[in-house]
């Protein structure tokens, strides 16, 4: 398992692996790697002849009063999770080999990214943008997985590569959740047991929609009101929103027919955690 850090590396060795006809899957990361980043290393493993996994935190993402000083690192234990899934390539650049001097492009996606998410973080999808565009073009995968975990970023992940015509798949992967059900996050590494107990009414909230749903209720504000008053009963817990969206174009319905996103944020202390369930 090879770790690259400049541009000319990473092109130097992706082009020698295509030239033999080879497929190369991409895993985007910010690091601090964990079971749900395992899962998309695995369904690259899969469907692709090489895996490359990008590290990099990425500043432009982050909005002024973010947790970017304080996101987790921890470069040794992300090395050994690449190496026993088999990771070909690990792409390591500096903030200085992605934003160079004079760096002045932004790439970035309307509508999808209007609500959810980026009412709270106006400038959060611009930076996951611009950086995924340049992973892509800098890496040039044939297929890129993402996790549902983040719903809106695959949307807008998607929506962006066909808007741009950028010759890659993008793979959509499922939420892996603890065993108690909190959706696995490097954020949870921020919570104390206090609030990690906390953290959980979110996918309870959800766990109870889906039931709900299951029992034949379509009614997005009956749905909204349930999780609302399930995370009521959290005192530690400040939801960001609660929203009942149509899964493809993310705007909200009133009535579940096609497939539905149902998708939570809440602070929890410090932490902001989001969370979601896909009923259909
Ligand atoms: P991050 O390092 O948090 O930027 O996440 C990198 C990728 O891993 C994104 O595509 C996330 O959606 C995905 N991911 C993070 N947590 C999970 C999870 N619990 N289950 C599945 N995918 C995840």
């Amino acid at each position: 398992m090879l770790t690259v850090h400049t541009v000319d590396d990473i092109r130097n060795q992706v082009g020698q692996w295509k030239k033999q006809g080879l497929t190369v899957g991409l895993v985007p990361t910010m690091g601090y790697l964990h079971e749900g980043h395992e899962s998309l290393m695995q369904a690259a493993r899969k469907q692709t002849d090489k895996l490359v996994v990008s590290i990099f935190v990425n500043p432009t993402q982050f909005g002024p009063n973010e947790d970017l000083e304080a996101y987790p690192r921890d470069p040794e234990h992300d090395r050994a999770i690449c190496a026993r899934n088999e990771t070909d390539l690990i792409f390591m650049p500096d903030a200085r080999i992605m934003y160079p001097e004079g760096f002045q492009t932004t790439v970035s996606v309307s509508g999808l990214t209007e609500g959810l998410c980026g009412r709270s973080r106006p400038v959060h999808f611009a930076g996951v943008c611009t950086v995924v565009c340049k992973l892509f073009n800098i890496v040039n995968p044939d297929f890129a997985y993402f996790g549902q975990k983040d719903a809106q970023q695959l949307a807008v992940v998607t929506r962006m590569a066909k808007d741009l015509n950028l010759p890659v798949t993008v793979v959509g992967c499922p939420i892996i959740r603890e065993a108690d059900g909190l959706a696995k996050s490097s954020r949870n590494a921020y919570l104390n047991g206090e609030e990690r107990r906390a953290a959980l009414s979110l996918s309870r909230s959800l766990q109870m929609a889906q039931t709900r749903f299951n029992q034949g209720e379509r009614d997005s504000a009956t749905l909204r009101a349930l999780i609302m008053e399930e995370l009521g009963k959290e005192p530690m817990l400040r939801p960001d929103y609660v929203e009942v969206v149509d899964s493809l174009t993310l705007v909200p319905v009133e009535r579940l027919s096609a497939p539905a996103l149902v998708a939570v944020a809440a602070f929890v202390g410090k932490t902001r955690l989001i969370d979601n369930v896909t009923l259909s």
